[in-house]
């Protein structure tokens, strides 16, 4: 299993651990075919989300169908890249090559387009995640060397 995404890096965060539930794999940055536009996006510094060309409802990057109208004709569109913290958590113990950042935080991003996503929440110098707190994306590479979204909490 070795995908390519514009990186140049193989795909194979198991480090070659085929990891699966039932006809699924799972895997940390595995882009399937509804998520390789947003994995394209990731590469040139855009969050992208899906929307549905039928009704315009705003979805989670990994959604294939419509929550509100049902249907497939959903396309990607650039998000804002603007949020506050719906809900964090300061990670403390860790293996493998996240060791070297503990204490991080990760939680759940509300965008202001009303989707739901989970990344990193980076803290600065004077403002600590918390709940409710602005956040602005931003594209980092993390301790695997993938080229990810994280969140950066906002001054004002
Ligand atoms: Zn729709």
């Amino acid at each position: 299993m070795s995908n390519e995404m514009g990186t140049g890096k193989a795909m194979d965060w198991s480090r070659g651990v085929v990891l699966r539930a039932g006809e699924k794999s799972l895997g940390l940055y595995q882009p399937s075919p509804e998520t390789t536009g947003y994995w394209q996006g990731v590469d040139r510094h855009e969050l992208l989300l899906k929307e549905c060309r039928d009704c315009a409802a705003l979805h989670h990057p990994r959604r294939i169908v419509c929550s509100e109208c049902q249907s497939t004709n959903l396309a990607w569109k650039r998000a804002s890249g603007e949020g506050v913290v719906y809900t964090f958590s300061e990670v403390h113990r860790t293996a493998g090559a996240f060791g070297v950042s503990v204490p991080y935080v990760v939680g759940i991003v509300r965008l202001a387009e009303g989707v739901h996503l989970f990344s990193r929440i980076i803290p600065t110098a004077t403002r600590k995640v918390a709940i409710d707190v602005p956040v602005s994306v931003d594209f980092r590479v993390l301790e695997e060397g993938y080229l990810l979204p994280v969140f950066v909490v906002r001054e004002n």
